[in-house]
């Protein structure tokens, strides 16, 4: 997969786009990336790319000019890229985004800043996402969160085929199970029983009951669109309100 982005601090990417998982899957080739500067795309000596809004207003807005010229210019070569800009007034951003997105073969993440945008760039774009209600000071960190996000769901990026696919926000649609390492106990607190059994049976349908649990406790918006037998739904109605395990 080929993964870009385009703002005017491609420096913001450096770091994180090339360490740990994701610097792995680079390395194994999964994914190649580069940071485009959009002030090389200006033609003035001040590299400007933004300007005062029409009709007045606070703050100042990227101009049209430069993010259609590095736009057009970057998708000119190689394969046709699925150009993603971000805004707050896009789709949200979910797990079941992440997936799609993860089978395109070459993504343009094009960051905003200051007030945003003239609106005549939208017409560029294959999708406007947002990664919740909040507003960022730019599109890089948004970008990064996507390209993150995406990368990990790669064949091969993680090095549990598994590890993605229990997740909260999986298949399932529910949230995941409640997780446990060594000791066994500690100040007190122990480790469920069924986990220390060895039997995987009964590990296994403790971590579904327990994922039931825990999305009805603290997303239960989730539950609608899970995917339940009638014996898991109706054991979520039960437990409406009153789920098994706390926060603590
Ligand atoms: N004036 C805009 C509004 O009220 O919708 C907010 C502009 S924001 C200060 C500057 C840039 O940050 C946006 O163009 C966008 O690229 C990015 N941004 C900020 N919050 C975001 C969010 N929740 N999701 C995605 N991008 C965001």
């Amino acid at each position: 997969m080929i993964i870009e982005t385009l703002s005017v601090f491609p420096e913001m990417f450096d770091s994180v786009m090339h360490a740990s998982i994701l610097g792995r899957a680079e390395a194994k080739g999964l994914f190649s990336f580069h940071a485009y500067d959009l002030r090389d795309w200006t033609h003035d000596r001040h590299r400007t790319v933004d300007d005062e809004p029409y009709g007045g207003g606070q703050g100042m807005l990227m101009k049209c000019e430069p993010l259609y010229e590095a736009i057009e210019d970057i998708s000119s070569t190689g394969p046709r890229p699925r150009v993603v800009f971000f805004t707050p007034c896009g789709d949200r951003f979910t797990q079941a985004t992440a997936e799609r997105l993860a089978r395109e073969e070459r993504m343009l993440l094009v960051c905003g800043r200051y007030e945003g945008m003239d609106e005549r760039v939208y017409d560029l774009a294959d999708e406007r996402l947002s990664i919740g209600d909040y507003v960022l000071t730019g599109g890089e960190l948004p970008a990064m969160v996507v390209a993150d996000a995406v990368i990990r769901l790669l064949p091969g990026a993680l090095g549990n085929v598994m590890s993605s696919e229990d997740e909260s926000f999986s298949s399932s649609g529910l949230l995941e199970y409640a997780q446990y390492t060594r000791p066994a106990e500690y100040r007190g607190k122990t480790v469920p029983e069924t986990l220390l059994s060895g039997d995987h049976a009964r590990v296994d349908a403790w971590r579904r009951r327990n994922a039931i649990e825990r999305t009805c406790r603290w997303r239960p918006d989730l539950l609608e669109g899970a995917d339940l037998t009638d014996a898991e739904r109706a054991y979520a109605r039960s437990l409406r309100g009153e789920g098994s395990e706390g926060h603590a």
